[in-house]
């Protein structure tokens, strides 16, 4: 065994959220291999997704970060927040430092939808209009026009939903959250009162989970409207209930199908089977959506398709936003695949030294649980490559190594405790304005609070 406590394995984890906390994690607890985890973050705040993804009326889910802050706490461990792989260091310089770089990177781009007037205004990317109510500093400055009355969602997985749920629920009922204040007086003063939910594939097919959809169907503020006619299951379909989660989906639909429409504010009115093929401009802005509908026909793999049945509709919204899958941003220097839209890998090893956990390595799919067992998975290859692989003499391994670089390059860095902070201080906020949280949405903003916070009064 090459590496001992005075010269333990140097693994850098770039990125914060559930997938590299969940690699710290295996790393830290297991005794075999002793070992040092520096965690690097482009933003001075930790938890990815958890922060900046899941939904302010979610707070339950976002619990999940005492167990991250556990991991932090763990001896051998550092945060250093603000440093953005790429940019900032090379992923040459991590090599020089690091015996195991994991890259946590997720997914931070998402997939088009590649149809005519895509990119005319009031269209959006899920992504942007979530990063603009959660206060993520690379969205607060994104502006959506909430001053037309219809929008549609294309894609009906989760975050369809909370996009969905967002625009119907009640501003009030956010208003004790953590969303971001300026995207709360945004949503007040909202005028959009019907959101068109588009499915491309039946209701057997939907990748929202149970609790999600039935979530929208539950709202006071907004009626859920699903129609008969597109309930009906093909013979594929039907099989495919034998899956409990499905069966709740199908079933769900089936009882809302049923109830009279109900005279609430607002109406989501879900669609399945339908695609759109062109987004309709007026003056530059969008003004509709031509849809075609569906067949569902065999996929080759068992399951189905959608194919379009040249039977076309339009319907008029201002807003779009297309929530159909995310895809990775390639690092420079670091192996991509565009067409898989994430780092190629092998059961997480990408090269010698090299590996990669969650999103980045498989897709954008599962709930933040997944992404455990996924990096534990990662975390045993590389102890296994550890265990038969020399130190490198060309690491440097002294521990003030990666922190002078980073002076030296004159970079104002964010540790753990920095954070520990910028939380207590956002939670003050939170607590003066009746909310949970109120969140710095500008690094700049952070920076300075940080400073403010150290200078004596
Ligand atoms: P997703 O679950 O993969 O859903 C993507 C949706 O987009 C599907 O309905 C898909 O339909 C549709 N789609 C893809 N390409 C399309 C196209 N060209 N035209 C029309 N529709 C298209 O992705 P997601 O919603 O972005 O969620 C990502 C992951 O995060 C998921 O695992 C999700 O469960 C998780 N998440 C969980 C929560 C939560 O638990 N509350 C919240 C947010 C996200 P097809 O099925 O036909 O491909």
């Amino acid at each position: 065994m090459n590496w001992t406590p005075d010269r333990p394995l140097q693994v850098a984890i770039v990125g914060s959220g559930p997938s590299g906390f969940y690699a710290a994690e295996a790393l830290l607890k297991q005794k075999d291999v002793p070992v040092r985890v520096d965690m690097f973050d482009r933003l001075p705040t930790p938890f990815g997704l958890v922060r900046g993804g899941v939904a302010p009326d979610h707070q339950k889910i976002k619990n999940v970060v005492m167990v991250y802050e556990k991991v932090a706490a763990m001896p051998g461990f550092r945060f250093f927040g603000n440093v953005h792989l790429g940019r900032d260091v090379s992923a040459a310089e991590l090599r020089k430092h690091y015996d195991h770089v994991v890259y946590a990177v997720g997914n931070e781009s998402d997939r088009k939808l590649g149809i005519p007037g895509e990119d005319l205004q009031g269209s959006h990317s899920a992504t942007e209009f979530v990063g603009w109510y959660n206060g993520h500093p690379d969205h607060r400055e994104r502006a959506f026009d909430l001053s037309v009355e219809r929008a549609a969602v294309v894609g009906i997985g989760n975050v369809a939903m909370d996009v969905t749920r967002i625009l119907a629920e009640d501003p009030e009922r956010l208003a004790k959250t953590d969303i971001a204040d300026y995207a709360l007086q945004a949503l007040r003063k909202s005028r959009v009162r019907e959101i068109w939910l588009l499915g491309r594939r039946g209701p057997a097919q939907a990748a929202y989970s149970p609790a999600e959809i039935e979530e929208i169907g539950e709202l006071e503020s907004a009626e859920l409207v699903v129609r008969p006619d597109e309930l009906v299951l093909d013979e594929v379909s039907k099989a495919e209930t034998s899956d409990p989660t499905v069966k709740k989906n199908v079933d769900y639909v089936a009882d809302v199908a049923r109830r009279a429409e109900g005279s609430k504010a607002k109406k989501v009115r879900l669609r399945f089977c339908v695609s759109p093929v062109e987004l309709i401009g007026e003056g530059g802005r969008v003004s509709a959506m031509k849809i075609e509908k569906n067949e569902l026909v065999p996929d080759g793999k068992g399951g189905v398709k959608a194919k379009g049945t040249g039977r076309f509709e339009t319907i008029p919204v201002g807003l779009v936003f297309r929530s159909v899958g995310y895809r990775g941003i390639p690092i420079p220097d670091v192996a991509f695949d565009e067409k898989i839209g994430h780092i190629p890998n092998t059961a997480g090893r990408v090269k010698p030294g090299e590996y990669v956990v969650g999103w980045a390595k498989r897709g954008p799919s599962g709930l933040i649980g997944t992404n455990r067992a996924d990096s534990v998975a990662t975390v045993q290859a590389m102890l296994e490559d550890a265990r038969a692989q020399a130190a490198r003499p060309d690491v440097a391994r002294d521990a003030r190594a990666v922190p002078d670089l980073l002076a030296s390059k004159k970079l104002r860095y964010v540790t753990f405790q920095d954070w520990k902070r910028l939380d207590r201080l956002e939670l003050e906020r939170g607590a003066k304005a009746g909310k949970i949280r109120e969140k710095f949405t500008t690094v700049a903003e952070m920076l300075s609070a940080l400073e403010s916070a150290a200078t004596p009064a």
